[in-house]
């Protein structure tokens, strides 16, 4: 029942309507819904993005309103900003000053706020990227931190510039969360997305996954936001996904195309 079609579309009518037209579909629009607008005006006129996919539209609808989602969509279809634009606006929303560029300074690699993870060192690299273009007016310090390049130097950069968005390969953060001299810790977490969720447990991430969530402090801890992005909810992701999002809070959005 939990990754049915018809449920999903049972749940779609009122909870997506955000506004008194239906949910938004183009990004200047999401001022209506009280984005802030240094993260508007990056997703418009530094990306120049205008009108949402699908997907955009049918999850940062909801997410905007802080409930956990369970998203299943393909490849290509622009799942990055799906869950970057509600994380950002999530820290943008309970962490104020950090939409002062300044504030960029004082970020810490002790104090992560919200930590994306992604299967393979390419698919970070290109949610960094993305992550850092809309973080241009703001003062949100991104950092990417991957397996293969060499932990020393990826973590002497964390601590130099600090880090409010850690976006990682799970492996890599699994290393940074558990070693005690790396100074890397997530105490005020507020978002916590897992991109392609199969990919992550095909190549057998799943024993990482839940050595990190016992490393981050639990839902009970801290109001944090859960964003499980996946290709197919097969059984396994069905069982993470039971494990991670606020059972009584959640959505699950399905997409056709
Ligand atoms: P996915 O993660 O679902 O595979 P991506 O987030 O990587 O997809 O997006 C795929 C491509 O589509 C990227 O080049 C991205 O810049 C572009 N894109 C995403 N959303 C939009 C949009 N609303 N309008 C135009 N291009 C978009
Ligand atoms: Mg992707």
């Amino acid at each position: 029942r939990f990754y049915s079609a018809e449920a999903a579309a049972q749940q779609e009518p009122d909870e997506a309507r955000s506004t008194s037209s239906g949910p938004i579909t183009r990004f200047a629009d999401l001022s209506q819904l009280d984005v802030h607008p240094n993260l508007v005006q990056a997703l418009t006129q530094g990306m120049k993005y205008e009108t949402m996919t699908e997907v955009q539209s049918m999850t940062i609808n909801p997410a905007l309103q802080g409930v956990d989602l369970v998203a299943q969509a393909k490849t290509g279809t622009g799942k990055t900003l799906a869950f970057l634009v509600p994380v950002f606006q999530r820290l943008l929303m309970e962490i104020p000053e950090l939409a002062d560029p300044r504030s960029r300074r004082r970020a810490s690699a002790d104090d992560v706020k919200a930590i994306i993870m992604s299967p393979t060192r390419e698919l970070a690299e290109q949610i960094g990227v993305e992550a850092k273009k809309l973080a241009r007016d703001t003062g949100i310090m991104v950092q990417t931190a991957v397996g293969g390049t060499r932990k020393r130097e990826s973590l002497m950069q964390m601590q130099r510039q600090g880090c409010h968005i850690l976006v990682a390969t799970p492996g890599r953060l699994q290393d940074l969360l558990s070693d005690p001299h790396a100074g890397v810790a997530a105490p005020n977490l507020k978002a916590f997305v897992l991109d392609e969720a199969d990919r992550m447990l095909d190549v057998g991430f799943s024993d990482a996954i839940r050595d990190i969530l016992d490393l981050v402090p639990s839902v009970q801890e801290v109001d944090r936001q859960t964003l499980l992005f996946s290709a197919t909810i097969p059984k396994d992701v069905v069982h993470l996904a039971k494990s991670l999002v606020k059972v009584d809070n959640f959505k699950f959005v399905q997409t056709i195309r």
